[in-house]
């Protein structure tokens, strides 16, 4: 190890290779409940750095793992014991921006919002907003396939990436997919994009720029059950109209947001619904209406439009806040990620009472409900003996019930080390098999983001010629 420290040390310099424990500490766990432990983490600031980084990990047998901001849920980012830890927040560079194409090439590194907010003055975005977006980098969300609150029209990231350059697990450099609309051969950019760092280290991107909107309402509709606000979801989206964003959140989490940063939600109705609709003001305006219209007839108790930017701006704050809402409650939070067909969205629901009152946990709902995508949160102190058992238990038992609704194991926040020995619940055997062999395609020695994803095992059959 102290012979990989120095040949990283000669490549990247003092500040960048880091082997102190409190390094090792503050790098050993995302914003999941796990914790791993890297003994050299570094902090490459270009491709040429990261290839020449992989070289010296294999020259060393050391396993790979990669890390943006490290918001990720679900353990991605946790480097396995005797892991080199490469963070890549030092590769913020925006390359160039293409605003004709609506193009533009930028580094794994760039803060999601930072890239928003440097192509606004030409009228462009870049579309999936996670709730963390302040802060989660694009190398993350291209890994993890980020969603959020306005992919329900705009479609997960996937959709916005036209092409990465990647480096391989031998510590060569490529790029897969690029500007030409239709790029011949399979789509490998499709491939990498979710790959949660298992197949390379995605070095830069290029993302797909939308058009920013004319024009922008919210809604924010109360409901006296969780059943009326769903069957509301269920018949906005049958009816044609999709909103750019459809959130849900329960009694418990509006009264936490409230208590957070007052921004005007009830806190007497059992579930809001949060909507936003843009495009040109005359279609606005219709689908304000329109929207208007089916909420009331399911049982809306009131429904609110915020029309100018301020009272948007600060009902959307209640809604990306939530998660910090809840830290006022207790000091650690677990949120589970699942989907579920939209006309089940209230039975899956009510089941994760069932179980949360089963296990004595506090758990409160906030969810991009518009394309199904569950997120039980629940609120807890790790320091109470047993409690993390129990919230761990009682989420598994969240994600069967969700999954035995015809649904599956997330829809955003990766599968990790979180949600890897339940693959098998919805993959067969073969399944897992042939998505075995397609990582050993690109990582022949298994030594980027080892454990991760795929459970133990998943390789059912001998590989190569008999
Ligand atoms: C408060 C909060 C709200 C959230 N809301 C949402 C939401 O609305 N939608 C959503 O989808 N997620 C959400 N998340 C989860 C998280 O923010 C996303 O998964 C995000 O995409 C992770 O980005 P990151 O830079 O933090 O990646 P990390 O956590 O550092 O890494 C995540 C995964 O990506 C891999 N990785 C990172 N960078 C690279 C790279 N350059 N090359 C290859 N692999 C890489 C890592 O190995 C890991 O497997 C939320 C998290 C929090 C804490």
């Amino acid at each position: 190890m102290a012979r990989a420290v120095d040949e990283l040390t000669a490549l990247l310099g003092d500040d960048r290779v880091r082997d102190h424990p409190l390094d090792q500490h503050l790098f050993a766990k995302d914003a999941g409940l796990r914790r791993g432990g890297a003994p050299i983490v570094v902090f490459p600031e270009s491709s040429d750095e990261v290839a020449a980084v992989v070289k010296i990990a294999g020259a060393h047998g050391m396993p790979i793992v990669a890390r943006g901001a490290g918001t990720g849920l679900a353990g991605g980012a946790v480097p396995q014991e005797g892991s080199l830890l490469v963070v890549l927040t030092r590769m913020n560079r925006i390359f160039e921006i293409d605003e004709v194409g609506r193009t533009a090439w930028v580094g794994p590194g760039v803060v999601n919002l930072d890239l928003s907010e440097a192509t606004a003055d030409r009228g462009l975005h870049f579309a999936p907003d996670p709730s963390s977006q302040s802060a989660c980098t694009i190398g993350g969300n291209v890994a993890t396939n980020a969603g959020g609150p306005h992919c329900l029209a705009e479609g997960s990231t996937v959709a916005h990436i036209l092409g990465v350059e990647l480096v391989t697990a031998d510590g060569s450099t490529v790029i897969l997919g690029g500007e030409a609309p239709d790029t011949p051969g399979y789509d490998l950019r499709g491939v990498i994009v979710g790959s949660e760092g298992t197949l390379g280290i995605v070095t830069k991107v290029l993302v797909r720029l939308t058009e920013n909107h004319l024009d922008a309402a919210t809604l924010l509709m109360a409901f006296d059950t969780i059943e009326d606000a769903a069957r509301t979801v269920s018949e906005v989206i049958a009816a044609g109209v999709v909103p750019a964003a459809l959130e849900m959140m329960d009694k418990p989490m509006c009264v936490a947001v409230e208590n957070f940063v007052q921004a005007g939600y009830p806190t007497d109705a059992a579930a809001v619904l949060l909507a936003d609709v843009l495009g040109h003001p005359a279609g606005t305006a219709a689908s304000i209406e329109l929207l208007s219209d089916i909420a009331v007839r399911n049982g809306a108790t009131s429904v609110r439009v915020a029309t100018d930017e301020s009272e948007r701006a600060l009902l959307w704050k209640g809604r990306k806040s939530a998660f910090g809402a809840i830290a006022q409650a207790a000091p650690d939070y677990y949120l589970n990620d699942t989907v579920v067909p939209r006309t089940r969205i209230a039975e899956v629901i009510s089941k994760t009472y069932e179980i949360a009152e089963r296990y004595d946990i506090t758990l409160m709902n906030v969810f991009h409900a518009g394309d199904g995508n569950l997120h039980p949160l629940v609120s807890f102190d790790a320091a109470e003996p047993g409690m993390t058992e129990r919230v761990v238990a009682a989420a598994r038992e969240m994600v069967t019930v969700a999954v035995a609704a015809g649904g599956t194991l997330s829809g955003e926040h990766g599968i990790g080390f979180e949600k890897r020995d339940l693959m098998s619940s919805v993959f067969s055997p073969e399944d897992l098999d042939a998505q075995a062999r397609l990582r050993e395609a690109f990582d022949q020695d298994g030594v980027l983001n080892p454990g991760k994803v795929l459970p133990e095992g998943s390789r059912c059959f001998d590989w190569g010629p008999a």
